[in-house]
């Protein structure tokens, strides 16, 4: 569900069924026992960011998605959803749970507010690095990098790869040579990331230390507890927001038990659920699953769109991406 990636034929079709009773006819036909998963990140992002991957929505698109979700759909808190999953319970019709991933601070200054008036539960699955540290994802450090680069033209070297020539003149090329060198680093181990990293800020003449933390946010303690003890789950996404099947499983141990037992002493209450960072398929492993079982989690969500239902594998949850798309595109995708 992203604006980006919708023609004006498709915006017209969408706005034509959202006006007419055919939509609630779909709804009516969708299969029952069918659970949606949404999946937010950031809903105030600096443009630079924006532009880069898709992974926000706009504050006027979420109020409008969440208004219509409260009026045509049963939204069920995390544990209804655990319940149906693990004792293969039915769902109610039309389910639809929410989630949003990494933890920014606008969680809790406009979904949260929002979502309170209406009584709607939510999920937030924090990097809990970066809440404690107050430090951004490494991917939007790099974004953070790429615009504020020096150097426009750069070829950035790494050890036994091939070198990536970057233009990064105009705000499109800035976007295409963010999304070329995020794509790199998704490769590589969290720890030959951490010295790519500091490389590519080198050779784009930024300081290494540079964070747009500011232009971005993430949520304090107090105000995950404030949202904990509202009713939010508080799920992890990892430490640090590596890649998992690119970690050592001795670093995937670290990454999920860690989180786990931060948010645990920090909220004096079980983390039972896990957002796996990136989430695609090929981002996990067989290994990834069986330690996070083994840590206690009983759910790992994935950010890949799919029907939830009771028998699916909880530890191969699927989720749908929600981007910035006018509401009438996001009630045809939810129908
Ligand atoms: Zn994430």
């Amino acid at each position: 569900m992203q604006r980006g990636r919708l023609n004006m034929v498709q915006l017209v079709y969408h706005r034509m069924l959202f006006s007419t009773g055919i939509l609630a006819l779909k709804r009516k036909l969708r299969p029952r026992n069918t659970i949606t998963v949404l999946a937010y990140h950031t809903l105030e992002s600096p443009r630079f960011l924006r532009n880069v991957l898709g992974i926000h929505s706009s504050e006027a698109d979420f109020n409008a998605q969440i208004d219509y979700i409260a009026s045509h759909h049963a939204v069920l808190s995390m544990s209804e959803l655990l319940s149906i999953l693990s004792f293969r319970m039915s769902a109610p019709e039309n389910a639809v749970v929410i989630t949003f991933d990494d933890g920014y601070a606008d969680v809790y200054n406009i979904a949260y507010p929002r979502m309170k008036a209406l009584g709607l539960p939510g999920t937030v699955f924090l990097t809990t690095e970066s809440v404690t540290c107050q430090r951004s994802i490494w991917t939007n450090r790099l974004y953070g990098f790429i615009e504020a680069a020096a150097n426009r033209k750069v070829i950035l070297e790494f050890d036994g790869r091939k070198p990536l020539a970057l233009d990064l003149t105009d705000a499109h090329s800035r976007m295409s040579g963010a999304l070329a060198v995020c794509g790199l680093l998704k490769t590589m181990s969290p720890e030959e990331r951490q010295t790519a990293l500091h490389a590519v800020a080198r050779a784009l003449g930024v300081d290494p230390q540079f964070d747009p933390i500011e232009q971005l946010p993430m949520l304090s303690w107090d105000q995950v507890s404030i949202l904990h003890r509202e009713g939010f789950t508080i799920g992890s996404h990892t430490v640090t927001h590596p890649i998992l099947s690119m970690c050592s499983e001795e670093r995937q141990w670290m990454e999920l038990s860690e989180s786990k037992q931060e948010i645990e002493t920090r909220l004096n209450a079980p983390c039972r659920v896990l957002a796996y960072p990136n989430g695609q398929t090929g981002d996990t492993s067989d290994a990834t699953r069986a330690i996070a079982k083994e840590c206690g989690y009983e759910a790992g969500f994935r950010f890949t769109a799919g029907p939830v239902r009771s028998g699916t594998d909880p530890f191969d949850t699927p989720r749908h991406p929600v981007f910035e798309v006018p509401v009438a595109s996001f009630a045809v995708a939810l129908a």
